[in-house]
């Protein structure tokens, strides 16, 4: 009877025992390096004090993925990592379901390459890019005059230009993951991810990027940070982020403003609310910046 007791009072899950939220990282395969990428976000999420992180890694390319079956509705949040093969199907049922139970979920960066041929995905991440995507994927989305464009013109899905650093333009500053932060501010060096296309059911595009033909871009103003519109998920959309070729040379993911995208991002996914401050080191409209070792500032 005791025991019994003892265990109607113990917290249902471990979000209630320490009052973190719970985030599962989706990693194993990518284009990119996702052996740094899966320890950066994890790092990031982690050193905040706001989120305690599992990882859970496929099979590597063209491996056994029928063992790979996480219980994605233990968690508060799914960061999508992952850029690689199809997962077993009864995961795939298992991701929809999470997703449309209205589950918190982050796309970051080439997570928004894969799955070009499963149409409900392309639903979830409202815009993507490579891996044969074309003008049946849907239209190119980009923005005239600060004006959402749907352009249906034929041509490849997803490129980006040369490396570089960039202003980040501000597009709603009411939401809540970006109330608070300066309109503009100087992003470390990093892709541009632009001619991305899809379904393009974007719910609130925060913040865009203006390419550069000089450099290689689309010469667009381009959506870069957004959550998609998709039943009672909250689905948070980051472009950002090439992973370097190491924890130690990853200015993209070391960049505070990424890293508060990032944080920002995530909480809302998970709890549709951001209660984090503005961290003192966000960058400027003029300078970027660093934190190196992805901790962030002592309060
Ligand atoms: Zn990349």
């Amino acid at each position: 009877m005791a025991t019994a007791i003892i265990s109607l009072l113990m917290p249902a899950t471990s979000q209630a025992k320490n009052n973190k939220i719970k985030a599962l990282i989706v990693s194993g395969q990518n284009n990119h390096n996702w052996q740094v990428s899966h320890k950066a976000i994890k790092m990031i999420l982690e050193n905040s004090g706001l989120f305690e992180c599992d990882i859970t890694l496929t099979a590597p390319a063209r491996g056994d993925m029928s063992k790979f079956t996480p219980d994605f509705s233990a968690y508060d949040v799914v960061v999508l990592d992952y850029n690689g093969d199809r997962w077993p199907k009864q995961t795939d049922d298992a991701f929809l379901k999470y997703v449309q139970n209205g589950g918190g979920l982050v796309i970051y960066h080439a997570a928004d390459n894969a799955f070009a041929q499963w149409e409900e995905f392309q639903r979830i991440i409202a815009l993507g890019g490579w891996e044969g995507r074309n003008e049946k994927s849907g239209p190119y989305y980009y923005l005239v005059d600060g004006k959402p464009f749907l352009d249906n013109s034929p041509g490849p899905g997803g490129s980006h230009g040369w490396q570089r650093e960039y202003p980040m333009n501000c597009r709603n500053s009411k939401h809540p993951i970006t109330k608070g932060l300066p309109d503009g501010w100087r992003h470390a060096q990093d892709e541009m991810y632009d001619r991305m296309r899809g379904p393009a059911n974007i719910k609130d595009l925060l913040y865009s990027g203006t390419t550069d033909p000089k450099t290689g871009g689309s010469g667009r103003e381009e959506p870069l940070v957004f959550t998609v519109d998709y039943g009672k998920a909250r689905i948070f959309h980051l472009m950002l982020g090439h992973a370097g070729p190491t924890l130690e040379k990853n200015p993209a993911m070391q960049c505070v403003g990424f890293q508060t995208l990032l944080l920002r991002g995530s909480e809302w996914a998970a709890t549709g609310k951001v209660k984090q401050a503005v961290p003192k080191d966000f960058p400027t409209a003029e300078k970027c910046s660093l934190r190196l070792d992805y901790k962030a500032p002592a309060k």
